[in-house]
């Protein structure tokens, strides 16, 4: 009776399983099988084989058969004969009242012809690289991360760059850019939106086209654009993937920008097509609710769409070997969610968001994931606009500067982001910006940064906030803003190209921008050595010290200890790092903003200077200093230690 019981619970379960699972077609060479959940009302649905990704006759039309779920859906199954591989496939559902809603492949598509309109069938198997059992995500901890946001196109698509694969991810398996990476220092890539994504037609690959990727068609199939056959359904996903070995074998991470907080439209998503209006939320007046900013915003509070999220994101751990997530708009999503995420992957998983969402949500904001509500999401880190922005001057005017262009008022700001976000006795969160309550409850929680692909990039920022700037100056303020980054105790996150003196010509939101605005141009490592030198310095120094990346809020309560400051100079200690395994002993950090030299008092004794007048060299020094009153000069950061 009992093991009758037992296995009607396991059938049940394995039922359950095979509804929700990720699994709308799993290949063998002898059949093929489908599956699709639907509403409950759905009339009918129907399964059509197809030999080519787009166009082309219909070779077969199946009719699904069903069963009602225990949460009041329908599975729809069907087996299909005989090896079906390389053909191509899309549901169409009957709703209640007999409409049609139109050809989808499907939400769970794991494999896509062009433009991601049919899915493919494949054997999953057969798309890994030589050598691929053998990787391995990189053991680095969050509070140890160097994080680098790229986009494919930017990064390859200039002739400078001497890449081969211009614009495509085996791009980032070059010589030539492995090594630009590891010189950096950076040991994490973020990756902008690289599952498959709707604005660039993949069937005029030929011609100049770009864009973000913020429009998302499949969300667990690599983007067709980036591959070098988007016809081919296999060569995204196994490029895609010794994209992720080589950099895994270079010691560089790679995390994945995504974007569930929306779709690029509602009608034809693959989303709507299955369940009409069940992953989208509404407004009271039923009007669709737009917290994207993108016409709509999905609903992650219910049970089927968090779920999705959850084994969406397992799934690029399992099958692509991913090792982190920033989620975009991630106050769109519910923390009820993104704690379940959270818990769903392995711990080493890195995961960030945009702790805000682009316009009002349906769910009260109590509910969502946004920065403020961050201490509820442990393990989660959301990027920091308040040291962002007390840098470069605040997102509603790119002519508006701040601590960088010599306004007053930024320092506690700036304090702010150095210490990580936590609650820390000598920052005063009442002067500082945006918030009114320290949010990250450890220091890894906070993402610092003084720019990403949103708005200017850093040059062109300094340029248009600060009238009258002269390169040199531009240099040097840029420098200093990255120091900051650099010695924050959050986890550093920069922009690709800032090392290059990037301009992007002052373009706000270069999103569909040309090749001209975007590119990196890696002429300019020759053009200005002293910027690549300088951030690899930088970094090089983060990275060998420990005292400043501690990862425990505890930790930098006790160490981190701020020197008075005054206007346009922050300064600071690490005192005791040989307590974090720190091989330096007291630490002292100034950032000085002014046109002029600023002087700093600490204690008399022996200092080594490693970094002073926009030159670093943490290995070796720069100079020596007895303390004392010690000299900041102008524009710049001063690093010394004993
Ligand atoms: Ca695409």
């Amino acid at each position: 009776m009992k093991k009758i019981v037992l296995t009607a619970l396991l059938l049940s379960m394995l039922t359950w399983l095979n509804a929700m699972a990720d699994d709308e077609m799993t290949y063998s060479p002898q059949h093929t099988t489908f599956s699709v959940t639907t509403l409950g009302n759905a009339r009918n649905v129907t399964l059509r084989l197809y030999s080519r990704g787009e166009g082309g006759e219909v070779l077969q039309s199946i009719s699904m058969k069903s069963k009602r779920l225990k949460d009041g859906n329908r599975l729809w199954t069907a087996t299909v004969k005989g090896d079906h591989k390389g053909q191509f496939y899309t549901f169409e559902v009957q709703n209640a009242n007999g409409q049609m809603q139109g050809e989808t492949q499907g939400i769970w598509a794991k494999a896509v012809g062009v433009n991601g309109k049919r899915a493919a069938i494949i054997n999953m198997s057969e798309t890994n690289p030589a050598g691929w059992n053998a990787d391995s995500r990189p053991d680095i901890a969050a509070r140890d991360l160097v994080v680098y946001e790229l986009h494919h196109r930017d990064f390859s698509i200039d002739a400078s760059s001497g890449l081969q694969h211009k614009g495509k991810f085996l791009a980032l398996t070059e010589p030539r850019a492995i090594e630009h990476l590891k010189r950096l220092g950076v040991n994490a890539v973020h990756i902008l939106p690289s599952f498959d994504y709707a604005s660039v037609d993949e069937t005029r690959l030929g011609e100049p086209q770009y864009n973000w990727g913020y429009d998302p068609v499949n969300y667990n199939v690599p983007e067709g654009g980036y591959s070098t056959d988007p016809y081919r359904p296999e060569v995204r996903i196994t490029e895609f993937k010794q994209m992720v070995q080589a950099l895994h074998r270079a010691g560089i991470k790679v995390i994945l920008d995504v974007v569930y907080n929306h779709t690029f439209d509602i009608g034809a998503s693959a989303f709507q097509r299955t369940m009409p209006d069940y992953f989208y939320r509404r407004n009271a007046d039923g009007s669709y609710s737009n917290g994207s900013g993108c016409g709509n915003e999905t609903a992650s509070e219910r049970p089927l769409m968090r779920r999705y999220m959850v084994e969406s994101a397992k799934y690029w751990v399992d099958e692509y070997h991913i090792d982190g997530f920033r989620f975009d708009l991630m106050g769109v999503h519910d923390i009820a969610t993104m704690n379940a995420i959270r818990q769903a992957l392995p711990d080493d998983i890195f995961i960030y968001g945009e702790g805000w969402a682009a316009g009002g949500c349906a769910l009260p904001n109590e509910q969502l994931g946004m920065k403020s509500n961050i201490a509820a999401m442990p393990g989660i880190a959301a990027f920091s606009d308040e040291m962002r922005d007390a840098l470069r001057g605040p997102w509603d005017g790119d002519d508006k500067a701040a601590f960088l262009g010599r306004k007053k008022g930024f320092e506690e700001s700036i304090k702010f982001g150095i210490a990580g976000g936590i609650e820390h006795p000598q920052v005063d969160i009442t002067k500082v910006n945006y918030s009114k309550a320290f949010w990250a409850t450890q220091p890894t929680q906070l993402i610092a940064y003084v720019s990403c692909h949103d708005d200017m990039c850093l040059v062109d920022r300094l340029k248009a906030s600060i009238p009258g700037i002269t390169l040199d100056e531009v240099i040097r303020l840029d420098l200093l803003a990255q120091t900051a980054v650099m010695t924050s105790q959050g986890v550093p996150f920069m922009l690709s190209g800032e090392e290059m003196l990037r301009t992007k010509r002052g373009v706000h939101n270069s999103y569909n921008s040309p090749d001209s605005i975007n590119h990196l141009d890696w002429n300019n490592l020759e053009r200005y050595p002293q910027v690549m030198s300088y951030y690899s310095g930088l970094i090089a120094m983060r990275k060998a010290h420990p005292a400043f990346h501690m990862g425990s809020a505890d930790m930098v309560r006790k160490h981190l200890k701020f020197l008075p400051s005054s206007d346009g100079l922050v300064a600071f200690a690490i005192t005791g790092a040989k307590e974090v395994g720190d091989e330096w002993n007291n630490i002292y950090v100034a950032l000085n903003a002014n046109n002029a030299a600023r002087n700093i008092e600490v204690p008399s004794g022996k200092y080594t200077v490693v970094c002073s007048g926009g030159m670093i060299n943490s290995c070796c020094g720069l100079g020596t200093t007895s303390g004392g009153k010690v000299s900041v000069p102008a524009q710049s950061a001063l690093i010394i230690h004993d």
